[in-house]
């Protein structure tokens, strides 16, 4: 019954939104969007409210605990920056068209970091490249418009802890930037390693980011983190807050879109709440995080999930969040890469089961079929020894999901 009435509610405000945007979608591109979609953002704004902010590592930047990022859509962008969203993750998205006037209009106002790859084929095999790093940011810096960049990321982080040491490229180019006044800050995105077959020595990310603190070159970092919480990463989220080193979530939404979608599931919930609305309320106010990535696709899911943010968690939000807990650790992958040693096929199963979810939570088909064919072994080499299921923490059926996603991506 509750459920109906949230999809009753949902259905109500997609038929606003439709209505409010009818005739417009084309003109919602490039950098003249403020004028069209204004009064929706503003609409939507008001009912979610301002974000609180939180002190960013050592410069101590004040930040919006929710940050935006640079595929998020024009409409959402302005939205954003009405409720006070103030760092812009992936800015260098922006090379297409140019960033957003609402940003340009009021550049200072603003923290926009450029994400960098490694050169070459991927964050595998891809190396580090003084010069290439350069020649980017400056393209970058260019083509958006926005003068400099805040922060330069290092996209998907390094291999291990010894890489950390022995190799600067990534560091030298940010000096060198740094002298011309195009960026500020370097941080990186971090991903585990540990047990991969495609790098040598490969460790976990909590390891290097350990490290990454220690060594002080950098300000802050995103890596995955989802509810309920997990042991070693929330040791270094403590760790990290002592150093006064940065910390942003990313991939929070662990198995909400796939709850969503079961109205079973959904009736389970105490009435007034969502899965991303509890979450949002969990991640901004019961952990120790500087702030972090929650990806919405439109002004429904915006104000859904939001609205959570700096709320503390009422009694049946803690009650959704226990049943969202136990539905997520029997269902979805926290990608820590513990299974990822004992493999004997050398299956990348963080890999595939991130893909997974961009596919079963995100709806994001295309880019889980295209990373699912860039994968050198797939799920259907499995087998069947299930030395990863006794290493993961979940005891997730992996076999079962390797083999699941490969007919679905393969
Ligand atoms: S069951 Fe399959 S995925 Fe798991 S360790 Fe064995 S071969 Fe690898
Ligand atoms: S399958 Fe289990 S062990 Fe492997 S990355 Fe996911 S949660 Fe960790």
């Amino acid at each position: 019954m509750k459920n109906r009435n949230t999809l009753k509610r949902r259905n109500f405000l997609k038929l606003s939104l439709t209505a409010a945007f009818g005739g417009m979608a084309g003109k919602l591109v490039g950098n003249n969007w403020m004028q069209t979609a204004g009064p929706v953002a503003q609409g939507i704004a008001n009912k979610v409210g301002t974000f609180p902010r939180s002190k960013l590592g050592y410069s101590q930047r004040e930040v919006s605990v929710i940050i935006g990022a640079g595929d998020m859509s024009s409409n959402l962008v302005e939205a954003g920056v009405q409720c006070g969203m103030n760092y812009w993750h992936k800015a260098n998205r922006w090379m297409n068209f140019g960033a957003p006037d609402i940003i340009l209009k009021n550049r200072e106002a603003h923290y926009c970091q450029v994400t960098v790859d490694r050169v070459g084929s991927s964050h595998y095999s891809g190396r580090f490249d003084e010069d290439e790093h350069v020649r980017y940011v400056k393209e970058a810096v260019k083509k958006t418009g926005l003068g400099y960049f805040d922060d330069m990321q290092l996209h998907f982080g390094y291999h291990n802890t010894e890489e950390v040491k022995q190799n600067k490229a990534f560091v030298r180019a940010f000096e060198r930037l740094k002298k011309q006044g195009l960026v500020k800050h370097l941080c990186l995105s971090q991903h585990s390693y540990a047990g991969s077959s495609r790098v040598e020595n490969g460790q976990s990310d909590a390891k290097v980011l350990k490290a990454i603190v220690d060594d002080g070159l950098y300000e802050h970092a995103q890596f995955m983190y989802s509810y309920p919480g997990d042991p070693e990463m929330d040791e270094f989220i403590a760790y990290a807050k002592k150093k006064n080193f940065g910390t942003i979530a990313m991939k929070t939404a662990r198995g909400i879109g796939r709850m969503n979608r079961d109205s079973d599931f959904m009736d389970k919930l105490p009435q007034g709440t969502s899965p991303y609305n509890a979450m949002t309320r969990w991640l901004t106010t019961e952990t120790s995080l500087t702030a972090a990535v929650i990806r919405v696709r439109n002004m429904e899911e915006f104000e859904e999930t939001y609205s959570g943010a700096g709320k503390k968690l009422r009694d049946q939000d803690l009650q959704a969040m226990a049943i969202m807990s136990a539905e997520a650790d029997r269902t979805a992958c926290r990608m820590c890469g513990k299974c990822q040693p004992g493999c004997p096929q050398q299956i990348p199963i963080a890999d595939i089961l991130r893909f997974e979810r961009y596919a079963m939570d995100d709806n994001d088909w295309n880019k889980a079929r295209k990373l699912y064919a860039s994968l050198p072994t797939k799920g259907n080499v499995c087998v069947g020894c299930e030395n990863c299921v006794s290493a993961c923490p979940l005891e997730l059926n992996i076999p079962g999901k390797v083999s699941r996603v490969h007919a679905m991506l393969g």
